[in-house]
């Protein structure tokens, strides 16, 4: 029997525009919310570590996109879609 495909690292919310549901590294099959205009563009993450260290740094006014303002999740998700971003202007150059 084959293997079940794993489930992507990322996935789109499907509901909320620019929301993306990341993989937890410590609870398999879990996810967390990340939404990246929260915050005015900083984001915002459901996950502890963002609360206890990323959410004050936020709040102090630290630039945005940085890993004193982005959890793992964060990170991620950025990554993400920055790739779809860059994939849909490379392919709109070619046409
Ligand atoms: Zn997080």
């Amino acid at each position: 029997m084959p293997l079940p495909e794993p489930l992507p690292l990322v996935i789109a919310s499907g509901t909320e525009r620019m929301v993306y549901l990341v993989a937890s590294k410590s609870r398999p099959g879990a996810r967390h919310r990340v939404d990246l205009l929260a915050n005015k563009g900083a984001s915002e993450c459901d996950c502890k570590s963002w609360a206890c260290r990323n959410w004050p740094a936020i709040r102090d006014g630290k630039p945005a996109g940085t890993k004193e303002t982005l959890c793992r999740h964060g990170i991620l998700a950025r990554r993400h879609f920055l790739n779809l971003l860059l994939q849909t202007l490379a392919k709109e150059e070619n046409e």
